[in-house]
């Protein structure tokens, strides 16, 4: 038995499509009850026409909305819709010809499948297009949700995924190119700085050296040389190894450095020491005055440090510029106080009046250089840090540099004992020359410790960076392969799988406990849902079964009842089943207003045939006659055996003119009848009394039985063999 009811899930979601397959699935239900119970044509055709009008309303319904929304499968649909239409009466015969159990099953199942896949599949369908079609909304959540909508359908799940995992790891490889390419920018500017601090403090060392030379020099020359030739010796062994180190430290530089500036002081440095080793060379000649030593001295050490001056200029950041600016400063004012110790040496040795000495050039030049004394000083506080002006402390200071001065001039020019002026004034000077020296080195020093503590912080960034990202893409990369094996893999899996089962095999086991997330959620949705599908299918074939059991039993009760409603000699009708395909008949007729004609047939003298023949004569004469009789009439006629030797023949949409004819065609067969039975041949001939049943007659099956029955006496009366109209 199979039942069908209406549930909510069946829904699609339209009011009025809901309302019609609520109607359809009634009918549909009411017609396979029918079968069931086997219910009169009058109720399956009732039925049926009820079907054929309520889906005709539903497909127009279904195909203005399909219509409206340019739904893609239309075409499709509708030929669907328009099969359905045709089959309606085509299943409707079937039921009521066939007559039959198993063709009432098949248009019960037929019916059945239809109206769930119409409704559960076909119209889930293009109902669902329509809904995706409505939606319009302008606010910016539905514009950045449809376009995500948009992207999602064109860029698949492992595209998506990638890409979210790619873009990290590209923009972290952007900011960390930024950050190394900012740490490499700075790396260069302090191996810059490195090298020119290198460079500066060389050519301190160099012009300090050439200075303390230039003044045992002028020393040498002016007083008491004897003295001094053992200092000077050491001195230029001295100078030698400073001048060799500067060399060498300009070689080694040159192939590593790019700046443009720097290239360019090598090589002009390389020329000035060619030119002062030339210098050195020369001032073996005894005719070469101090004067010119001096101004020779002064020339080369000038130019070293104008040149190293000039490296200031670099571009580097204005905190190293100006360390470099305030180290070539106090090495400048070395310098002047160097030059001022040979001029002042000088000066004392002159041994002038104060009125010569005031007028004289040489003072001029030694209130020049002490100017320049305090300009370089003051370039120094300018450009020095608080700590590096701490350092340098009362060295650097302006006024305390002036008073000094002028004292020293004061007290050792201007008052008598040269000799012993000159020499403290050079041993004064030397003092004041070896602090700044002191200072200077410190300075220097102080800079390229900080150089080199921010060189190695500098390289040390570099690899922490380089750690981060390297942690970073490895996690990253882990993350994605994660993410592509605990969400792109289980999906292909899930998606798969059940593809499987709409193909009806639920054989594809998904573990729920590999995962405590969504996924895990979504393989223990699937592995409930193959389970229930598994035990759906499996109660299915029960059922099955179960139906067909009861369709077998139903043909066995059919092939009963048949039996029971069939005479065993002849194998016509009975009279009990006459009976009630009589009655139904007259129930049509009544309806349909149709004509409706009874022949009754009896055999004449029969018992004479059986006396003449024996019973079993007889019985083989009654098998004849019946099946002449049924070879005569349509198939739609029904011919029983309603007594020993009597027939009737019920004509359905018959009049009793065309039943006449019938009934003398028939007679005239049966005349004509001949029947082998042994050596001999049977000829039988028989009476018929015929009727039409009326409505206004009000005949009911006995009434309209009896009627007929009068005619055939009447038959046998006019003397048999002979067709007599029941009179109306
Ligand atoms: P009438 O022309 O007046 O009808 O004469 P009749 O002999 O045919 O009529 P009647 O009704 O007197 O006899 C009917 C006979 O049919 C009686 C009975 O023995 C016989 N008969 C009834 N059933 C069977 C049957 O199943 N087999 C055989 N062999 N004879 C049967
Ligand atoms: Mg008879
Ligand atoms: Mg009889």
């Amino acid at each position: 038995m199979i039942s069908l009811e209406w549930n909510e899930d069946m829904c699609v979601g339209i009011d009025e499509i809901d309302a019609d397959h609520k109607k359809i699935l009634i009918i549909i239900a009411a017609i396979i009850d029918a079968i069931d119970i086997n219910a009169n044509a009058e109720t399956i055709e009732k039925h049926f026409s009820e079907l054929a009008a309520c889906t005709a309303s539903h497909f127009k319904h279904e195909e203005a909305l399909m219509k409206t929304m340019g739904f893609e499968d239309f075409i499709e649909h509708q030929k669907g819709h328009q099969g359905f239409l045709v089959q309606l009466p085509e299943l409707k015969n079937k039921l009521l010809n066939s007559n039959n159990a198993e063709a009432a099953g098949e248009v019960s199942q037929f019916l059945y499948d239809w109206v769930i896949e119409h409704i559960l599949i076909a119209d889930m369908d293009y109902v669902h297009a329509f809904y995706s079609e409505e939606k319009y909304s302008v606010s910016f959540k539905a514009i950045f949700q449809r376009s995500s909508e948009w992207l999602s359908q064109r860029v698949n799940i492992s595209t998506r995924v990638l890409i979210t995992a790619l873009l990290p790891i590209l923009g972290m490889l952007l900011l960390s190119f930024i950050a190394i390419k900012d740490n490499y920018q700075q790396y260069k500017n302090m191996l810059l700085l490195d090298n020119l601090t290198q460079i500066v403090q060389q050519v301190n060392s160099l012009t300090h050296n050439l200075q303390v030379e230039r003044g045992l020099l002028s020393s040498y020359i002016s007083s008491d040389y004897q003295r001094f030739s053992k200092a000077l010796t050491s001195q230029q062994h001295k100078s030698n190894d400073e001048i060799y180190a500067f060399t060498t430290l300009l070689n080694s530089r040159k192939a590593l450095l790019t700046e443009p500036m720097l290239i360019e002081f090598i090589n002009s440095t390389k020329i000035d020491i060619t030119e002062l080793i030339i210098f050195r060379n020369g001032l073996n000649s005894t005719s070469i005055s101090s004067e010119k030593i001096l101004t020779g001295y002064n020339l080369i050490i000038g130019k070293l440090l104008s040149r190293v001056n000039r490296l200031s200029h670099i571009k580097m950041d204005a905190e190293f510029a100006n360390n470099i600016t305030a180290i070539n400063a106090i090495v400048g004012l070395k310098e002047i106080l160097g030059q001022q110790r040979e001029l002042g040496t000088q000066l004392i040795d002159d041994d002038l009046s104060t009125h010569e000495l005031i007028h004289s050039e040489r003072y001029k030049q030694l209130y020049m250089q002490l100017g320049m004394q305090l300009n370089a000083i003051f370039i120094f506080n300018y450009s020095a840090t608080p700590e590096q002006q701490q350092t340098c402390g009362k060295l650097c200071n302006v006024a305390k540099q002036k008073a000094f001065i002028n004292k020293t001039i004061e007290d050792l020019m201007l008052k008598p004992g040269k000799e012993q002026n000159s020499q403290f004034w050079f041993i004064t000077l030397t003092n004041r020359i070896d602090d700044i020296e002191i200072v200077t080195d410190k300075i220097i020093n102080d800079l390229d410790t900080k150089t080199q503590l921010k060189l190695e912080r500098l390289e040390s960034r570099f690899y922490l960076v380089i750690i981060i990202i390297s942690t970073i893409v490895v996690l990253n990369t882990l993350f994605s392969t994660i993410l592509y094996h605990s969400v792109i893999t289980p999906i292909r899996r899930i998606t798969h799988a059940l593809k499987q089962v709409t193909l009806g095999r639920y054989n594809q086991q998904m573990n729920e406990s590999a995962s405590k997330d969504e996924i895990g959620a979504l393989y223990g949705a699937y592995e409930t849902l193959r389970r229930k599908l598994l035990q759906a299918d499996m109660s299915k074939n029960i059922i099955k079964r179960q139906q067909q059991s009861l369709l077998d039993r139903r043909k066995e009760r059919d092939r009963y009842r048949e039996l029971a409603s069939r005479d065993t000699l002849t194998g016509a009708l009975n009279r009990r089943k006459f009976n009630l395909i009589l009655k139904q008949e007259i129930n049509f007729a009544k309806q349909d207003k149709q004509k409706l004609s009874l022949l009754l047939l009896d055999i004449d003298h029969f018992k004479r045939i059986n006396d003449t023949y024996g019973h079993a004569g007889g019985d083989q004469a009654l098998r004849d006659f019946y099946d002449i009789c049924s070879n005569s009439v349509k198939s739609s006629d029904i011919v029983a055996r309603i007594g020993g030797e009597e027939f009737a023949i019920l004509m359905p949409e018959t009049d009793k003119a065309q039943a006449h004819v019938i009934a003398e065609r028939l007679r005239h067969n049966i005349q004509a009848l001949q029947i082998p039975y042994g050596q001999e041949t049977i000829r039988l001939t028989a009476s018929i009394g015929l009727a039409q049943w009326h409505e206004y007659d009000s005949f009911n099956v006995d009434e309209f039985i009896s009627h007929t029955d009068k005619a055939l006496y009447q038959a046998k009366r006019d003397g048999r063999n002979c067709v007599v109209e029941a009179s109306t």
